[in-house]
């Protein structure tokens, strides 16, 4: 078998890896790369492979960084099926046709060039094939299975097998105990493994502080009297995050008493797609909504659909709070709350997910004094504050722990998906836990497994 790194190599986002097994070329994910940019111009570099070549994309998860490049590599030719779970398969329609109506809005707005077509989109999610988590698929002589990665709704690791060898790809692994997902499932018996390292140098505070924590922010936020903004990772954190707020609006009715604004259409159109599939839910969710409890609505809670709803969010009175996409502020709808809100003193911005090198979220994060939006200079006096515990991915601790949860350990593990210091970070941990092989591949890297 060979395999090549075609992203995600010492950096996040581009997730992208072609086996080459029993005659088959197979990629294992095709996302997008993100940075200051909504699309990167890396992603208009031409494939390190011939699109029309590839027989089966896997998809693990419906993450923009994992599935934003699909279309492109329909418009330049490829002819297979998308393999992915039969939840990741309607999250990924609608990433899809949400990061499309993006970038069409920056190519109208401000001439950013456009990646591929909406007929590339459509052809793309006519591609798709659903797969049942541990249903047994076969590409010619090579077998695939997904496990539950418990990082979003649908989200899997994929293990493959070919050649006699067995071969893992992480996907994203989930954090420990997030509401709503069941737990990461158990690592099978395998050779190598591609893992995530995307918190490889980090450990998250821990679950039992987290609603405490966003209990604290939002009071805090509401004593300020301004807006509250959070950038919306509209697919399953948004999600994890209103199951929170819906808690304590009624276990403790501890909740403030400001309107909060569900100002993402991808995210109400997700919330709707996590309702029809109750089967993806851990024991206490499921059982939430079995009661008839609608544990992703309470009364605060207004969904604007529309730009001109949207806009009606302007002029509500403070105190308020503001959810909206894109997670990383590279784009989307938090950009316009951005400009209008981080320059007043009484507003505050929380961040709740991994922010990439080079997006306007990391500048924020990092603490600057002044950013630029649609080529505005805006300062910055607004409160930013950080929230570890809401990402939905696991930690080192969790990583580690998740490569030895099978009956045996891998011989070797590939540390992807992180920048260069946090995949260091976990691969001298992996070796002094394990005494097995890891590496940092760069991008391009071709290896024999
Ligand atoms: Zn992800």
């Amino acid at each position: 078998m060979r395999l090549v790194f075609c992203g995600a190599s010492r950096e996040v986002t581009g997730s992208c890896y072609l086996l080459e097994a029993a005659g088959k070329k197979i990629l294992i994910d095709c996302g997008l790369f993100q940075g200051s940019r909504f699309a990167e111009e890396k992603n208009f570099d031409p494939f390190p492979f011939a699109p029309g070549e590839i027989d089966a994309l896997l998809v693990t998860h419906a993450h923009l960084d994992h599935v934003g490049r699909i279309p492109k590599l329909i418009k330049e030719g490829f002819r297979g099926s998308v393999y992915l779970t039969k939840g990741t398969r309607e999250l990924a329609r609608l990433v899809l046709e949400d990061a499309y109506q993006v970038m069409e809005y920056e190519h109208r707005k401000f001439s950013a060039p456009l990646l591929y077509d909406e007929a590339d989109v459509v052809a793309a999610t006519e591609r798709f094939v659903g797969v049942d988590y541990h249903e047994a698929l076969e590409i010619g002589a090579v077998e695939a299975v997904f496990k539950d990665a418990g990082h979003i709704f649908g989200a899997s690791f994929i293990e493959v097998a070919a050649e006699g060898k067995r071969i893992g790809f992480s996907g994203d692994i989930g954090n420990v105990d997030v509401p709503i997902l069941k737990d990461t499932e158990r690592l099978g018996e395998l050779d190598v493994l591609l893992c995530e390292s995307t918190y490889g140098d980090r450990v998250h505070e821990g679950k039992e502080t987290r609603r405490q924590i966003i209990l604290d922010l939002l009071d805090e936020g509401y004593r300020r009297g301004g807006t509250i903004m959070v950038p919306a990772f509209s697919i399953e954190r948004t999600q994890e995050f209103l199951y929170e707020l819906h808690k304590l609006h009624e276990h403790e009715s501890a909740l403030p008493k400001f309107p909060i604004f569900l100002d993402s259409p991808l995210a109400i159109d997700a919330t709707d797609v996590f309702k029809r599939f109750p089967e993806y839910y851990d024991r206490e969710a499921a059982r939430e909504i079995s009661s008839g409890d609608d544990f992703l609505d309470f009364p605060q809670l207004r969904a604007t659909y529309t730009r001109e709803e949207s806009k009606t969010i302007n002029e509500a009175p403070n105190p308020k709070m503001v959810i909206a996409g894109a997670g990383m502020m590279n784009g989307g709808r938090i950009l316009h709350h951005a400009i209008r809100y981080l320059p007043d003193p009484k507003s505050m911005l929380i961040i709740v997910g991994y922010q990439a090198e080079g997006t306007l979220g990391r500048r924020l994060y990092e603490g600057a004094n002044f950013v630029q939006i649609f080529g505005e200079r805006i300062p910055v006096r607004c409160a930013v504050k950080a929230i570890g515990a809401l990402s939905a991915h696991g930690d080192q601790k969790k990583l580690l722990d998740w490569v030895g949860s099978g009956e045996t350990v891998p011989k070797k593990v590939y540390c992807v998906h992180g920048e260069p210091h946090a995949a260091t970070e976990l691969a001298h941990r992996l070796r002094d836990r394990y005494a097995l092989e890891a590496v940092i591949p760069e991008y391009g890297d071709t290896v024999e497994v």
